[in-house]
């Protein structure tokens, strides 16, 4: 009795559950999706072409010997990889791997970025004076990799962040791009990187910086006419870490010259480590050549941690403090506070300086004021509903009227002024906003949007309408 494709690829996981750790197995096997056996060839499906470069250089002996033990001399792996490209939708195309012998990676059969520059064009720029070993890293010792708590949230970036803290400028995850919503880690895994990097290597010159303080620095540079030293400076950084570049939207002349500096790292085979709040795509007042470079590489989001997850890093920074509170107050803690990481944080310190102010101890009850006061002050969303309340209520008008089709001017001007706060206030869509006013569509909430804006530079009186209105939407 012969086994199918699915039966294979069990077996073959049995045996490479036991020879990875659980962390590498949920990682890279878990997503495999066994497809075909033809012609004692077993294709899996692989998410991407950076699971499938992994693989390849990762695990390829052991795949090697499981495929061999399950099919015999003969079986034979093929790949087959989900397009990232967006506009195809999930078309897999498929790779051979060359008789599963191939150690020499550099001979698989498709093209990556992989392949950088192993001889390193010496910079004919450097400054003379410019010692590299008197370049501070910027980095702070306590985001390392230790304290950084893995989740199902964060497994790829954390993953291709370790990888590129072993191989700096020798992968294909270059730049290494790790995007998310605020307190999520970006900032604490691209120090845990570069820390690593420090450590593996202490000769690279690695260097964190802030993108505002890049920008400032270079408005300096200009002003000083030293702009020269200023690229010089950045293009001898081996381990270059730029955080929350979505600041560099919207200004040319520093994404100008951040462009060379890039280009000459990258030819140069240096590492690039960038973080934003967004990915590439949806990059707003971003160069396209620009753009189209950061998505050279590797984009790894970070998203909210699991309640599990948000646990872990509780106990870790209670851990790291030497602190223990009861186990039903993290708990409570992380229940409650699932926005983002840097609150709970902030919530567990409130918390702990409220114990030790007052000396109490810190109990369920006491959790629970806390969170009540940190959560009501921070994490707060108004709704539509209560926008226009507040809105009707100002203007003295029936909720009924606002969400009718009237036009007159009055009417029409609450109306204008709800939608632009449920725009800036809530995260509903254009689309959601319109039909909460009277099912409007899309482009008249822009409209809206635009219109209380315009006014509110021109028209002092509508001004102060708007400053009356956002008091009374955010104190509550
Ligand atoms: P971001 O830069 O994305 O806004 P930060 O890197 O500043 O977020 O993270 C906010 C806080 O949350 C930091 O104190 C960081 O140490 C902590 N944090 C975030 N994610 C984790 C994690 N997975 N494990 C441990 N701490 C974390
Ligand atoms: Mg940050």
């Amino acid at each position: 009795m012969s086994k199918n494709h699915e039966g294979i690829w069990e077996s073959c996981l049995k045996v490479i559950k036991d020879n990875v750790s659980l962390q590498a197995y949920k990682t890279w096997f878990n997503p495999i999706v066994p497809v075909k056996l033809e012609n004692n060839v077993l294709t899996i499906q692989v998410p991407s072409h950076f699971f499938y470069e992994w693989l390849e250089e990762n695990y390829i002996l052991l795949l090697k010997k499981v495929i061999q033990k399950e099919m015999g001399k003969e079986g034979r792996l093929e790949y087959s990889i989900i397009m990232e490209n967006n506009t195809t939708k999930s078309t897999p195309y498929t790779v051979k791997l060359p008789a599963l012998n191939s150690k020499n990676l550099k001979n698989a059969p498709i093209s990556m970025p992989l392949d950088i520059n192993e001889k390193q064009i010496r910079n004919p720029f450097i400054i003379p004076g410019l010692k590299k070993v008197n370049v501070d890293s910027n980095l702070n010792p306590s985001y390392s990799f230790d304290n950084f708590v893995e989740g199902d949230c964060n497994r790829l970036a954390r993953a291709s962040g370790y990888a590129v803290a072993n191989k700096p400028g020798g992968t294909a995850f270059n730049p290494l791009l790790i995007y998310g919503g605020v307190g999520l880690g970006k900032t604490h895994l691209s120090h845990a990187i570069g820390i690593s990097i420090k450590d593996q290597f202490p000769n690279k010159t690695v260097l964190y910086v802030g993108s505002e303080k890049f920008a400032h620095q270079f408005i300096d540079a200009i002003k000083n006419q030293t702009t020269n030293d200023f690229i010089h400076f950045y293009q001898m950084i081996d381990v270059l870490i730029i955080d929350d570049v979505q600041f560099f939207s919207g200004k040319e002349k520093t994404q100008d010259v951040f462009f060379h500096i890039f280009n000459h790292l990258h030819q140069n085979g240096k590492q690039i480590i960038l973080t934003s709040d967004k990915p590439p795509v949806e990059m707003k007042g971003m160069e396209q050549r620009l753009v189209s470079r950061f998505k050279w590489g590797l984009s790894a989001d970070l998203s909210a941690p699991a309640l599990e997850t948000r646990m872990a890093i509780l106990e870790k920074k209670m851990y790291g403090n030497g602190i223990e509170l009861p186990k039903d107050v993290t708990e409570y803690l992380a229940y409650s506070i699932n926005t983002n990481v840097r609150e709970m944080e902030g919530a567990l310190n409130t918390l702990l300086a409220q114990a030790s102010l007052n000396k109490k101890v810190i109990t369920i009850e006491l959790a629970k004021q806390m969170v009540d006061k940190f959560v009501k002050n921070t994490a707060r969303e108004v709704s539509i509903e209560y926008i226009q309340k507040v809105v009707c209520d100002y203007f003295d008008l029936e909720l009924e009227i606002l969400k009718s089709k009237t036009r007159k001017r009055e009417v029409v001007q609450a109306r204008q002024i709800s939608m632009y706060f449920s725009k800036i206030m809530t995260k509903s869509s254009l689309a959601n906003i319109g039909a909460h006013c009277g099912g409007k569509d899309h482009a008249t909430v822009l409209h809206a949007c635009r219109t209380v804006r315009n006014l509110s530079e021109t028209d002092k009186q509508f001004r102060a309408y708007l400053e009356d209105l956002e008091k009374k939407l955010t104190i509550q």
